[in-house]
């Protein structure tokens, strides 16, 4: 067994898996208990009276060549929230192991973790620019640490982590833990993925998701990047037929050439919403101060939030309160130029 499987929960390193109906497509079926006809409302291409392919390759390696690494270091999932609870329930002991966060953050680390009966370390991220606390963050582990979580681009902070602090972490824990880096932002930042570095770090996880910048959030398609061993560990407690067939063909409708193009100039405009919106807000007297973002998001501080949050609601437009992150801090995600420029009527 290799290091990175010595990290793993025992039972889920001996675990046999799940043996699924037998897959396939020039056989026609009569050992999987479906019904041999599609519902009349039925547009799908496969038939959705079919099941899914338990773990569907075609979507793996387009997947893969989306992000430029081989299909067996890629899982596929329902979105990185699936990815996030797969590391902790493959990695972390009930009751006897630990995960690090560094808050402000995603809160399903937490949770995950939480489910999963594992300990919840927080290290915060710097206060003064939101920066990695790169020696709080190795302090806080032990023998028992089995993941570290850091997201970066960060949620709700809107700034990326330094690569070389990210790197410090990952390379002093070699052996010792899992790193997993969140990069569901990566793409508005248009900074490149820690996936270049798989290779040298085989405790590195990266996670990548279609639900932000390529616009399918309803898919619920996120990508685990990992070690082959690791990818092959977590097949095993991934549940067979866990992306429906509807959203593997959505995917691969959306990752087609033509559509990949359109997508690209839609982060474009993001960005230079971003950009439009931050100087709007920045002229207004309500702001306090606007954190710098390279995402699709600003965290924004107001001189009073609750009116800032009446004032959007008015304009009916939800913005996300964030005063459990700090007292005056709103969450704004970009909209349409239209949805935007009402923003800025409404806060600036
Ligand atoms: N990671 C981060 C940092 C996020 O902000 C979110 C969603 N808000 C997710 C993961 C979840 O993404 P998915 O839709 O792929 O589950």
């Amino acid at each position: 067994m290799s290091s990175i499987l010595a990290l793993a929960r025992p039972e889920i390193v001996a675990l046999q898996a799940y043996s699924h109906a037998s897959w396939d497509p020039a056989f026609d079926r009569l050992h999987a208990n479906e019904l041999p006809w599609r519902a009349e409302t039925d547009r799908s291409l496969a038939g959705l009276n079919r099941y899914p392919e338990p773990h569907p390759h075609a979507l793996a390696q387009r997947l893969a060549e989306l992000y430029g690494v081989d299909a067996a270091q890629l899982l596929p999932g329902r979105g990185s929230d699936e990815s996030i609870d797969l590391v902790v329930r493959g990695f972390c002991r009930a009751g006897i192991d630990n995960v690090i966060i560094c808050p402000p953050t995603f809160g399903m680390y937490s949770v995950a973790a939480r489910i999963q009966g594992a300990q919840v370390r927080e290290v915060p991220l710097l206060r003064a620019d939101f920066s990695l606390d790169t020696a709080g963050v190795l302090a806080a582990c032990d023998a028992h640490t089995r993941v570290v979580f850091l997201c970066s681009p960060n949620n709700p902070t809107g700034n990326a982590m330094d690569p070389a602090a990210v790197e410090q972490v990952i390379v002093a824990l070699a052996g010792k833990a899992l790193v997993v880096v969140d990069e569901a932002y990566i793409e508005f930042s248009g900074d490149p993925s820690l996936t270049r570095s798989l290779a040298r770090f085989p405790n590195l996880v990266v996670l990548r998701t279609l639900s932000k910048a390529f616009g399918l959030a309803g898919a619920r398609v996120g990508s685990l990047i990992a070690h082959p061993e690791i990818v092959a560990l977590l097949t095993k407690v991934i549940p067979p037929y866990s992306i429906p067939q509807l959203a593997i063909e959505a995917v691969l409708a959306t990752l087609a050439p033509p559509q990949l193009a359109v997508q690209r100039e839609r982060v474009a405009q993001v960005r230079a919403e971003r950009d439009r919106v931050s100087a709007a807000l920045r002229g207004g007297k309500f702001l306090r101060q606007l954190w710098p973002s390279v995402t699709n998001f600003l965290l924004a501080d107001f001189v009073d939030a609750e009116v800032a949050l009446a004032a959007a609601r008015d304009a009916k437009l939800l913005i996300r309160d964030m005063r459990s992150v700090s007292p005056h801090s709103l969450r704004i995600s970009m909209g349409t130029p239209e949805q935007n420029d009402r923003l800025i009527r409404s806060l600036a």
